[in-house]
């Protein structure tokens, strides 16, 4: 028989890589509570309709990308419904936002998001086709505030903290500004009609994207094409005065601020939706996938879906890199986490006042690992080396007198510890 496997693009994530999974999550949750924003936790799929409208039909995740498949209809008169897997999670927040009515207190809604999202694609380092992203969404009727640009340097901020807290050093912000749906639309007659000469010299795709939707030329990686994008004209120029002192008023907030920012006229993203800013935080050490997190403003996503009128901004981080741009940080300098102790019974008879002495220890905060008296001493320390700092000794004559023989392995040293004093010995890390 085949032996079974991780399906391609998918993966298992495994002790101990999982714990800075989860310490990267505790960081986001605490950042984002000091920011005032409460979590939210949409469904994993969602009706098709939702990304084709919301996404966009034209974006390469809704045309190419979607694990899309009819769900069984469970009696006659019932119709089959076309189910998708989420790709992203801001149409499903944004659903969440019009289904409960959650625009119609007049409040600014902020949520954020930590979970697993699908796409197609191929896979290679810092892309998978099952993906985590932690994400957030500013949104609310334009009476909340919800056009500000303060909102957008507000977002642009606490991201650059929560890196500055992770401990990532070294990203880019990028910066851009796509304008009003109108500008856009300006915008692509001016693409259409710089692209009418040069568009035959051009890839397959920029060809069936200058006519469908010019924008997207801009998102073309191909390199023989980048000379002639290079010379296009660029969206700044077709902003009107709106979005224009918009944007102004985003980049002096950011300057007060101190968050430092570089502007790229190229950045449009590659989701329909998006409206004045948009942004992406990059890292030179992810390679290829350079991109940490993206996001950007969407004035009429709501309306896009069937709600009412609430324009909002967001970003989703790419979880998986995050975790590869830290791994690689302190790959360079510290050593694995261990337990502060393993504790040995000496013998299986003494194997039940093990665990009472680690519940004890347990219970007073300490990361303990529990041997097994069944073990000779020498398995033991075998076992403990590799998973602790420490090995504690609990033979019969440590049990009657309540002293125990405790050895740290940074030093050699075998220290006699009363069996009051033992969690205080324990918990002191500094080496002997
Ligand atoms: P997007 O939803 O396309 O704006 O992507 C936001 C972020 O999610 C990107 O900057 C990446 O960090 C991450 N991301 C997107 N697609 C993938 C993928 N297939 N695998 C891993 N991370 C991804």
């Amino acid at each position: 028989m085949t032996t079974l496997k991780a399906v391609r693009g998918t993966r298992d994530l495994l002790p101990p890589e999982t714990a800075l999974w989860n310490r990267i999550e505790a960081t986001a949750r605490d950042v984002f509570a000091r920011y005032n924003f409460g979590e939210i936790r949409t469904p994993i799929f969602e009706d098709t309709a939702l990304f084709a409208r919301g996404v966009g039909e034209e974006t390469d995740i809704v045309s190419k990308e979607m694990y899309t498949w009819e769900d069984r209809a469970r009696a006659q008169s019932e119709k089959t419904q076309s189910l998708t897997l989420r790709p992203e999670n801001t149409a499903g927040v944004v659903r969440a936002y019009i289904e409960h009515g959650l625009g119609e207190s007049g409040q600014l809604q902020k949520l954020f998001y930590i979970g697993p999202q699908f796409r197609r694609e191929r896979p290679q380092k810092g892309r998978y086709r099952q993906f985590s992203q932690i994400g957030a969404e500013v949104l609310g009727p334009p009476s909340s505030g919800s056009e500000s640009p303060l909102r957008d340097a507000e977002i642009l901020e606490m991201l650059a903290t929560l890196l500055d807290e992770l401990g990532i050093a070294g990203w880019t912000l990028e910066l851009n500004s796509v304008g009003s749906s109108a500008d856009r639309e300006r915008y692509n007659q001016a693409l259409r009609e710089a692209l009418v000469p040069v568009v035959d010299q051009m890839c397959a795709d920029c060809q069936r994207r200058a006519v469908t939707n010019p924008l997207r030329v801009l998102d073309c990686k191909i390199p023989a094409d980048q000379p002639i994008i290079e010379k296009l004209p660029v969206i700044a120029d077709s902003l009107d005065e709106p979005s224009r002192a918009h944007f102004a008023a985003v980049t002096a907030a950011l300057d007060a601020a101190g968050v430092p920012y570089t502007l790229n006229h190229r950045l449009v993203r590659g989701l329909d939706y998006y409206t004045r800013t948009t942004f992406e935080f990059t890292h030179g050490g992810l390679g290829a996938q350079n991109a940490l997190l993206g996001g950007g403003r969407y004035d009429g996503l709501s309306e896009a879906i069937g709600g009412p009128k609430a324009p909002g901004i967001g970003f989703a981080i790419g979880e998986d890199r995050l975790v590869l741009t830290l791994q690689a940080a302190l790959n360079q300098n510290s050593a694995p986490l261990k337990a502060d102790a393993f504790i040995a019974p000496l013998g299986e008879n003494l194997n039940p006042a093990a665990l009472v002495l680690a519940r004890e220890l347990r219970y007073k905060g300490l990361w303990i690992e529990l041997g097994e008296g069944g073990f000779r001493l020498k398995k033991s320390f075998e076992a403990a080396e590799k998973t602790a700092r420490r090995i504690v000794i609990l033979g019969e004559d440590e049990l009657q007198s309540g002293i125990l023989t405790v050895k740290t392995f940074s030093t050699g040293i075998q220290t006699k510890v009363p069996r009051a004093e033992l969690a205080v010995f324990l918990a002191d890390s500094s080496p002997e």
